[in-house]
C-alpha cells in the first residue's frame, strides 16, 4: 500500500458498506490517512455511523451537495478543525428514477438538470471550496463510468452526465495544476451498490462486463480503493486530468 501518513482527506458519498467510497475510505485509512466523512440524507446516518467508527473518522457530517450553505459550512468546519486538506473523494451521483429509466430523448429538463447538478457540477463546487485549504497541493478524485465515453444500454442520462464529469475533471486539472492540485476521475466497472441498483437491467450490464472484459470478472470496491489510495499519494503527483479505469480491462474491448 501507499503511505498516506500525515494526510487528511474528505470522503463524500459513503451510503453503506457496499459503496465505492467505503472501499476507498478503507484503503485511505489502511495507508495511514486521517479522514472525515459526510452523508447525503438523514436516513443514511444509521448505516454510516458504524463506518465512521470503524474507520476512526475525525468527523461525520450531513451534507447534501445541492445545498450551498451545507457545503460552505462543511469546508468552514474543515478549515477551523484541520486548517488544511490534502485530498477529497467525490463519489456522488443522482438522477430521478423516471429520467434514469427512460431514453435520453425523453428526459425531462428538470431531471437532466438535477442529475447534472448533483453528479457533476457539485464536483466543481467541491474543488472551489477545497482549493484554498490545499495549501501544500492536493488531490481531487471523482468517480465516472465508461457509459460517459461510449453508449451503454440503459445507462441513459447518466451517460451525458458522466461525459460532462470527465470533461470537468480535465478542465479543473488544467485550472488547478499551478496550485499543485491534481484532479482525476476513477472509472470502475459495474459494482452492485445502492446507486447502481437504480439502473434498469443492471444485471445485464454486469453480465456484459464479465463477458467482454479481458479478465472476465467484475471488480471490487477494494480494488477501486487501492487505485484511489495511489492517486492521492505523493507517488501520483504527476498524474492529472485522467480517467483512471478500474474495470478489469473492459474499456479496451469493442
Ligand atoms: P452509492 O449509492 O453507495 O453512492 C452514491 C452516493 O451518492 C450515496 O452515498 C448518496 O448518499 C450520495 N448522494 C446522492 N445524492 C446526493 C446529494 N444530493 N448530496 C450528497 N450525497 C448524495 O453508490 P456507488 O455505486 O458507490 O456510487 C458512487 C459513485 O460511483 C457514483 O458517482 C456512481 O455513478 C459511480 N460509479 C458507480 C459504478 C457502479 O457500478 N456502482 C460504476 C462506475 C461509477
Amino acid at each position: 500500500m501507499f503511505d498516506l501518513k500525515g494526510k487528511k482527506g474528505l470522503i463524500l458519498g459513503i451510503a453503506n458498506t457496499h459503496s465505492i467510497a467505503y472501499g476507498c475510505a478503507k484503503a485511505f485509512t489502511q495507508a495511514g490517512a486521517e479522514i472525515g466523512m459526510t452523508y447525503g440524507r438523514d436516513k443514511t446516518r444509521t448505516y454510516v455511523e458504524p463506518i465512521a467508527e470503524e474507520l476512526n473518522a475525525d468527523f461525520l457530517k450531513q451534507c447534501d451537495v445541492s445545498n450551498d450553505d451545507a457545503m460552505e459550512d462543511l469546508f468552514a468546519y474543515i478549515r477551523d478543525s484541520w486548517g488544511r486538506i490534502d485530498f477529497v473523494l467525490h463519489s456522488i451521483a443522482f438522477a430521478p428514477r423516471d429520467d434514469l429509466h427512460g431514453p435520453v430523448i425523453n428526459s425531462s429538463r428538470e431531471g437532466f438538470t438535477m442529475a447534472m447538478d448533483i453528479s457533476c457540477h457539485s464536483f466543481a463546487r467541491t474543488a472551489r471550496l477545497a482549493r484554498p485549504l490545499m495549501t501544500d497541493g492536493g488531490s481531487l478524485l471523482t468517480v465516472s463510468y465508461y457509459g460517459g465515453e461510449k453508449v451503454v444500454d440503459h445507462y441513459s442520462i447518466m451517460g451525458p452526465v458522466k461525459a460532462a464529469l470527465e470533461s470537468t475533471t480535465r478542465y479543473l486539472a488544467a485550472e488547478l495544476g499551478e496550485d499543485g492540485i491534481s484532479v482525476n476521475a476513477l472509472s470502475p466497472g459495474p459494482i452492485l451498490t445502492r446507486a447502481s441498483s437504480g439502473i434498469k437491467e443492471f444485471d445485464h450490464l454486469a453480465d456484459e462486463a464479465i463477458e467482454h472484459s479481458p479478465e472476465h470478472r467484475l471488480v471490487t470496491i477494494e480494488e477501486v480503493g487501492a487505485y484511489a489510495a495511489f492517486l492521492v499519494s505523493d507517488g501520483a503527483r504527476s498524474i492529472t486530468g485522467d480517467v483512471c479505469y478500474v474495470d478489469a480491462g473492459r474499456h479496451i474491448m469493442l
